[in-house]
């Protein structure tokens, strides 16, 4: 299958050039209409581009979907030598999220002007793109695009004679799932530890260095370059009324054709999965679904007959999150899938708060019991009574984001809990 495959019902304007290596240089970026967004932006006041975007309704696709517009008009009044940073989050680590990765490689000119911009609305003349440890291929190719922007001027002083100054630094992580929370992420960019700070204050009181600061997905500040150069209008056309735009979604799992696929938001989901993803490759049918991210509750087969934008998810007691897609067949034990998250959030909890550093290391214990055909149907009781706990009680939500997939997990797939139970004592498995 050629990369990447193209499915007629997507609307790509943020992957249009995937699959184009020439796109990633800088003349081929300026070939397809690259920097026209920036040209723009410079000649409009900070002011205006807030409020373009801001009209826009453009929510952030890092997973929170909070609105971009607004987040940037909390940015106090910018005062004289008190310096602002943009900074952009680039430590997509969330399991099965790749759709930033994939954005970076292809078009990295893309989310140059992205962050220029944004720093120039925000009145920022300093901005970094705080990277994934992982991400070496990707880091090496925005390191060389940032690298080509600058020996052109596009990145620098008196940037198209503007007399506007932007300076723009790749800062490349160590390969810590925390340091994706923004707070956690700052701490990181600082030279701390990568742990997530009590908010409030918000990094727009109190970010980079302790100055305003505005923390922005690579997703949100390329779409947002949109905006400002098609209008606010243009963008609205795409998407529901309250989920404007077109948003990247990652596929993974049990789907004849994973991969990025940028849709239109409120796309119906079952005919996604089935259609464009091509349904199971296994022709058993779907057994549950993970739509937007690891740290969101899991739907199941009948519950997908909705749209993919933040209120229909929200209705359906999930969300959208961060949009990656994880498709489970009716061959899965689904505890064995969450199981490995929570091992996973087990490993990356920093450890400052309690509920978050003993709730998913016990957690990740029992389930792995009844995995082994060692538990018992109290265990599921425990295991909801450390959820709660782990819930709305700490510094950050990586503690909500592993009780999440618990909680839903023994809500709409118990059987699978009992299934192992049973086997287990049937195999002897007994001694707990
Ligand atoms: P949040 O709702 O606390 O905040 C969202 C954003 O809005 C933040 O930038 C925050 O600073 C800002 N904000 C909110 N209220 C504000 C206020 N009153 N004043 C100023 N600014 C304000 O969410 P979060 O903790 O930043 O993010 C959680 C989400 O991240 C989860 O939903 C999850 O889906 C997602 N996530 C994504 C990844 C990934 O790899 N993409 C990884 C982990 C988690
Ligand atoms: Fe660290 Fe977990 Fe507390 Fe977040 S919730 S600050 S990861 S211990």
């Amino acid at each position: 299958m050629a990369y990447p495959y193209r499915h007629p019902s997507e609307v790509q304007l943020l992957s249009k050039h995937f699959g184009e290596p020439e796109a990633r240089t800088l003349q081929g970026w300026v070939e397809r209409g690259g920097y026209q967004a920036l040209r723009k932006a410079l000649g409009m006041s900070p002011a205006d581009i807030v409020t373009e975007v801001k009209n826009s309704g453009l929510r952030g696709r890092g997973g929170a979907g909070f609105p971009t517009g607004m987040k940037w008009s909390f940015m106090p009044k910018k005062e004289p030598g008190k310096p602002h940073f943009l900074v952009c989050n680039a430590d997509e680590s969330e399991p099965g999220t790749f759709k930033d990765r994939e954005l970076m490689r292809w078009t990295p000119h893309a989310l140059i002007e992205g962050c220029l911009i944004g720093a120039h609305a925000i009145h920022a003349e300093h901005a970094y793109i705080y990277i994934r440890g992982e991400f070496f291929e990707a880091a090496q190719i925005m390191a060389r695009a940032i690298e080509e922007a600058y020996a052109a001027g596009y990145i620098g002083r008196n940037i198209f004679g503007s007399g506007i100054d932007l300076d723009l630094t790749l800062h490349i992580g160590a390969g810590a799932y925390i340091c994706g929370e923004e707070t956690g992420l700052l701490n990181s960019l600082e030279g701390r530890r990568g742990e997530p700070r009590v908010k409030p204050p918000f990094p727009a009181i109190a970010g980079a260095f302790r100055y305003p600061t505005a923390v922005n997905n690579v997703e949100s500040l390329i779409a947002a370059a949109q905006v400002v150069l098609n209008g606010a209008e243009w963008y609205k056309q795409y998407g529901t009324e309250k989920s404007v735009g077109t948003k990247l979604f990652c596929v993974s799992g049990h789907v004849k054709r994973p991969g990025n696929y940028e849709m239109p938001l409120g796309f119906n989901f079952k005919e996604f999965i089935y259609d464009v993803c091509g349904g199971t490759p296994t022709g058993k049918p779907v057994k549950a679904v993970i739509p937007g991210g690891s740290s969101v509750p899991i739907l199941k087969a009948d519950e997908l007959d909705i749209g993919m934008d933040y209120e229909s998810m929200a209705a359906a007691g999930t969300m959208l999150g961060c949009g990656s897609v994880i498709v489970m067949d009716e061959g899965v034990n689904v505890v064995k899938q969450v199981r490995r998250m929570v091992d996973f959030y087990a490993h990356e909890s920093c450890g400052q708060c309690t509920p978050c550093r003993e709730g998913t290391a016990w957690s990740s214990k029992i389930l792995r019991r009844i995995e082994m055909g060692r538990g018992a149907p109290e265990d599921l009781d425990t295991l909801l009574q450390i959820s709660d706990n782990m819930s709305g009680k700490t510094i950050c939500v990586l503690s909500d984001a592993a009780a999440a997939p618990i909680v839903s997990s023994i809500q709409k797939f118990r059987d699978d809990y009992l299934a192992l139970m049973q086997a287990g004592q049937l195999a002897g498995a007994g001694v707990r």
